[in-house]
C-alpha cells in the first residue's frame, strides 16, 4: 500500500468484538486468562496492550521496518535506546542535537560511564578520525534544531556499516512522511511522536523502530523492563492524528515556505533557516533526502534582547510556547527555552546565539501568519 494509505489503514482493522472502525481504547492494566498458560495475545499493558499495538504496527509500516515500540515520551524513547550501551562504550553525536538529548547524554555519560563525543557530523569524511575501538554508535539527528542543519544519513550510515557500529536516527523534525531513515541505512529510528505524528499538541509521546530480528527483540525488551510504555489512551491519539499526516505535512510546509520566503526579504532579519529555500547551504542534499522540507524555520536577527523580546511576545497568532509539529502556530527562543538546559557554552559552540528565534508553522492561513509576524517585527 502507498504510504498515504497505510497512514488510515496500517495497524488497525475492525474491532473483533463489536466491529467498531476505530480503533477501541483498552484502558486496561490486565487482561483475564483463559486458561492456565493460555491467553488471547495479552496478559498484562507494561507488556503489551491492544491499542498500543495497533499504533506500533502503524508507525513501523509508516518507517517501512519491522519493529516499533511506542513509549511515553520522546525522551523516554531515547532513554530506552541508551540501555543498550555500557560503561566504557563510546557514543559519537551529532553536536547540535535536541538539548532534551544533549542533556540526557551528558547525564548518562557521568553516571554510567559512556563517552559522548559531540561533533558536527555535516563533513561524514571528518567521522571516520573520530570512531576508535570503543566507540558502539553514531547518533544522527537531521534536519538540526533549530538551525535546520542537515547530515547525509546514507553516507554517515556507509561509515556506521564500515566500522560495525549502530546507527540511531531521531526523525522527529520530518516524520516519516519526509524522511525514511531505514532506506538510508539507519538500525535505529526514534520519534518523538508529541510532534508532527501526533500534531495535534494534546499528548506527549514517543517510538523506538528497529529492522533486524536481534535489534527488535532487544528494544521490546527493554521497554518492558524498564517500563517506559506508553499509555493506551495516548497510543490513541497518536494513532488517530497519524490518519491525517499526510495532508497536515503539506499544509506545513507550504506555510512554512511562504514564511521563510517573507522573513527572507525582510530587512530586520538576518539570517533564516529553512531546507526549502535555495540558499540553504544543503538545498541539494535536502531535496536528495528528503520527501519535502517540512514546517520548521529559524530567523536570526541583529540586536539586544530587547528586540528578540519585542518580537517573541509581538505576535497575537504564533504562540510563545516550547514544542512543535502541532497544527497550529508556535514561536520561540531556544537560548531561553527549548536549549536553555544545552548550556551557554554548547550553544555558542553549535550557533545558536541569543538572537535565533524558531517558528514551528502551524496550517493555519498563511496570510495571517505572514501578517502576524509582519507586525511583529514591525
Ligand atoms: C521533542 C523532541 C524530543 C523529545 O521528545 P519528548 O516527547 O518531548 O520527550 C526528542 N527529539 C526531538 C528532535 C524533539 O523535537
Amino acid at each position: 500500500m502507498s504510504f498515504q494509505t497505510d497512514t488510515i489503514h496500517a495497524g488497525v482493522a475492525p474491532d473483533k468484538a463489536y466491529g467498531a472502525i476505530m480503533t477501541p481504547i483498552y484502558q486496561s492494566s490486565t487482561f483475564v486468562f483463559e486458561d492456565i498458560g493460555k491467553h488471547r495475545g495479552f496478559d498484562y499493558t507494561r507488556s503489551g496492550n491492544p491499542t498500543r499495538h495497533a499504533l506500533e504496527e502503524s508507525i513501523a509500516a509508516l518507517e517501512g521496518c519491522s519493529c516499533a515500540v511506542a513509549v511515553t515520551t520522546g525522551m523516554a524513547a531515547i532513554a530506552t535506546v541508551m540501555h543498550l550501551f555500557s560503561t566504557g562504550d563510546e557514543i559519537i553525536c551529532t553536536d547540535d542535537c535536541y538539548g532534551g538529548t544533549a542533556r540526557l547524554l551528558k547525564t548518562i555519560q557521568e553516571h554510567f560511564g559512556i563517552r559522548i563525543n559531540f561533533t558536527s557530523l555535516r563533513n561524514p569524511e571528518e567521522i571516520e578520525a573520530k570512531i576508535n575501538g570503543n566507540t558502539r554508535a553514531i547518533w544522527i539527528e537531521t534536519p538540526s534544531n533549530p538551525l535546520l542543519n542537515l547530515i547525509d544519513i546514507a553516507a554517515v550510515t556507509a561509515i556506521s556499516k564500515k566500522h560495525g557500529l549502530l546507527s540511531i536516527v531521531d526523525n522527529t523534525f520530518l516524520s516519516p512522511y519526509n524522511q525514511q531513515p531505514f532506506k538510508l541505512g539507519a538500525d535505529i529510528v526514534v520519534h518523538s511522536t508529541t510532534k508532527y505524528l501526533n500534531g495535534h499538541s494534546d499528548v506527549v509521546g514517543g517510538a523506538v523502530l528497529s529492522n533486524t530480528p536481534e535489534l527488535d527483540e532487544k528494544l521490546k525488551f527493554l521497554v518492558n523492563t524498564l517500563g517506559t510504555c506508553a499509555q493506551p489512551f495516548d497510543c490513541w491519539l497518536v494513532l488517530r492524528g497519524i490518519k491525517t499526516l499526510v495532508p497536515r505535512m503539506k499544509e506545513h510546509e507550504r506555510n512554512a515556505r511562504i514564511v521563510a520566503e517573507f522573513l527572507d526579504g525582510h530587512q530586520a532579519v538576518k539570517r533564516v533557516f529553512y531546507p526549502g529555500l535555495e540558499s540553504h547551504p544543503q538545498h541539494e542534499l535536502a531535496k536528495r533526502q528528503q520527501r519535502g522540507f517540512g514546517g520548521m524555520v529559524s530567523f536570526e536577527v541583529d540586536g539586544g534582547s530587547e528586540k528578540v523580546n519585542r518580537i517573541l511576545k509581538g505576535t497575537k497568532l504564533f504562540a510563545l510556547a516550547e514544542s512543535l509539529g502541532g497544527v497550529e502556530s508556535l514561536i520561540e527562543h531556544p537560548a531561553t527555552m527549548s536549549h536553555a538546559s544545552m548550556g551557554a557554552e554548547h550553544r555558542a559552540e553549535v550557533g545558536i546565539t541569543d538572537g535565533v528565534i524558531r517558528l514551528s508553522i502551524g496550517i493555519e492561513d498563511p496570510h495571517d501568519l505572514v501578517a502576524d509576524l509582519a507586525r511583529a517585527l514591525a
